[in-house]
């Protein structure tokens, strides 16, 4: 009999994204309801990047969705560092916003440390603002970042209590990795950050329970990096040619993760796919922070 190309069960990140909108969008009603309070976004583009442009879409058409009150501004890409700085400002004391955005990388030029660091924490719905990461890295409440905290949903959602779980996250970005890390440590996991200087990183893998791959190379992790029955949490976007060769030769591209989904999902346990795992999360946790900030800003509990 010939074997099955999967044993691994899909953590259905569309699945479960969809849910949390729903319940953001029953948030959103109640605050309505109960306080007269409309959550706002205010999401911010710099330049005309074509993967930027398509998220800041999707972030603009899901909280409307959810009947939240939404805004999107966009400014080119020579912008002068002064105006983006001026914006933020004015969004900072809006008090019809309630989650600024800024959507990352931003071109060359801007100063992307000083622009985070300008907006109101309070309103940081990216959790990007030093003080929401210290907050995070000290175990206080915080604004934490949207693709951390979906991989977190999923772990709890697919796993339940993690408690002594060993994790190796592999990245250690300040938008990816180290918040991860730091959301499994207060979920008691026992966790190793891995990076690129790290010494044998398939026996470091090769330890987890929960391997959470965050490094932006196609396909990097391999099926005897992991220990059998793990569970793997791909973050990878990353765009290469079709394998077929006819459409590769056309300049088609897809999207595929940072561990070899084939091989790894003969051996983990759980596995996330790319395409329709932790991306669509994303927007998701983001609607989520937005409420948050709203009721933590109106002094509701
Ligand atoms: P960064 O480039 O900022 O960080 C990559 C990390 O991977 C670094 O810490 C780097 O180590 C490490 N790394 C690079 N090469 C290796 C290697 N050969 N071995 C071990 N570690 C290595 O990327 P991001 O964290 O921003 O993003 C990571 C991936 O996640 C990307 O594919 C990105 O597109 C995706 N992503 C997906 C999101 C989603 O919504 N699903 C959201 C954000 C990102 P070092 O620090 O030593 O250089």
């Amino acid at each position: 009999m010939a074997e099955p190309e999967t044993s691994a069960k899909i953590i259905d990140g569309k699945a479960y994204a969809e849910r949390l909108r729903a319940q953001v969008g029953r948030d959103v009603a109640q605050l309505k309801a109960d306080y007269k309070l409309q959550p706002g976004l205010a999401v911010v583009l710099v330049g005309e990047d074509p993967a930027s442009q398509i998220y800041v879409r999707s972030k603009g058409e899901h909280s409307l969705a959810a009947g939240m009150h939404s805004v999107t501004h966009r400014l080119p890409a020579d912008v002068a560092q002064a105006e983006l700085l001026r914006l933020i400002g004015d969004l900072n004391t809006d008090p019809a916003i309630h989650g600024i955005l800024v959507q990352l990388p931003l071109p060359k030029g801007l100063d992307e440390r000083q622009v985070l660091a300008a907006i109101n924490p309070d309103k940081d719905v990216d959790g990007l603002h030093v003080v929401n990461a210290g907050r995070l890295a000290s175990g206080l409440p915080a604004l934490t970042p949207c693709t951390p905290a979906g991989c977190m949903i999923l772990l709890r959602e697919t796993l339940g209590d993690l408690t002594g779980l060993r994790a190796v996250v592999v990245g250690r970005s300040v938008l990816v990795g180290r918040p991860i890390a730091q959301l499994l440590l207060q979920a008691d996991c026992t966790v190793t950050i891995a990076h690129s200087r790290t010494r044998d990183l398939a026996a470091v893998c090769r330890e987890a329970d929960i391997l959470v791959a965050a490094v932006g190379r196609p396909r990097m992790i391999r099926g005897d990096w992991i220990k059998p029955g793990a569970a793997v949490i791909d973050v990878g976007i990353n765009r290469v040619p079709f394998d077929d060769p006819v459409k590769a030769a056309a300049g088609k591209t897809k999207v595929v993760g940072d561990v070899d989904f084939k091989e790894a999902s003969r051996v983990a346990g759980w596995i996330t796919p790319v395409p329709g795992g932790v991306g669509l999360m994303t927007v998701a946790v983001l609607l989520q922070n937005t409420v948050t900030a709203a009721r933590r800003l109106a002094g509701i509990d």
